[in-house]
């Protein structure tokens, strides 16, 4: 059987069947992640992928990449600490809205703070899929989950606008109905220096569907592409208007120094005053 470019990056002997439902977006994301690594031509043996804890954070285990399954809200930090040990490796981060907004918001503030040259994507589904359907900061207004059966009252989080103002390099936005735009957006947070997030917009059929009653996966996703509309077009029209929309584009795409680049500078200047002090 001839195999695509994907199953050449899998592990299906080891690691599958995957546990994810039918109609969940998250192997929709890993395609479009595997397939924008390979894009970008790294070296799959100085690639490493680093997730939490969650659905989303059982994409790294599927894939024949070096992976990192980590704790809860913690991918980032596991990450920083890897891309420190070795700078030349892609880290790749595979986080979900609650893992990487909630538990681990003061890791993405502060990484994107940063700037340090990782590539997060959120596979962000507004709910906590494995751990229990509580709400997480990505939930709209009104949205019921297992900690707000009366719908949710806390404003969300815009991903996009949060990494954008904190300081990192690129951000954008695409849905799983957008595929091959959101390899491409993938595809440059890999080649970009710096701190790249990507939110990846995606149903979850079963557990956020069990709660507000949205459907099929193949539903929720005609609603996805209905609520869909560009950077451009939002930036055209006033905010009452996009306060439901799903807005797509890129965000921020700027060249802010980054992190282990004035680190290695910092070292070699602590190690020539070191030298000048002479032998003790
Ligand atoms: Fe996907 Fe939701 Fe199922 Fe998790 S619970 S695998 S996010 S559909």
């Amino acid at each position: 059987m001839m195999q695509s470019i994907i199953h050449t990056y899998l592990r299906p002997e080891k690691k599958f069947p995957h546990v994810w439902c039918p109609g969940c977006g998250n192997g929709i994301i890993l395609s479009a992640i595997v397939r924008a690594i390979h894009g970008a031509e790294r070296n799959r043996n100085e690639v490493v992928l680093v997730s939490g804890i969650g659905c989303s954070s059982r994409a790294p285990i599927y894939t024949d990449f070096a992976s990192l399954h980590g704790t809860h809200g913690r991918a980032l930090a596991f990450a920083t600490g890897i891309k420190i040990a070795n700078p030349k490796l892609t880290v790749v981060v595979i986080s979900g809205d609650g893992d990487g907004l909630a538990i681990g918001g003061n890791h993405f503030i502060h990484t994107c703070r940063r700037n340090i040259d990782l590539t997060l994507i959120i596979f962000n589904n507004n709910i906590y899929g494995m751990t229990g359907g509580q709400y997480s900061p990505t939930m709209t207004l009104g949205a019921h989950g297992s900690t707000a059966p009366y719908g949710n009252i806390e404003r969300p989080f815009d991903i996009c606008k949060l990494a954008a103002s904190a300081g990192a390099n690129f951000v954008a936005r695409a849905t799983v109905c957008q595929p091959f735009l959101l390899e491409n957006y993938v595809k440059k947070g890999v080649q970009k220096k710096g701190f790249s997030v990507i939110d990846a917009v995606t149903p979850c059929p079963t557990i956020y569907s069990f709660f507000n009653k949205t459907g099929t996966g193949l539903k929720m996703m005609k609603t996805i592409k209905e609520k869909s509309i560009t950077i451009q077009k939002a930036q055209s029209l006033p905010d009452e208007e996009t306060g439901n929309k799903i807005v797509t584009g890129i965000f921020a795409n700027r060249d802010y120094h980054e992190y282990m680049a004035v680190y290695k500078k910092l070292m070699e200047k602590a190690k020539r005053s070191k030298e000048d002090e002479g032998p003790l």
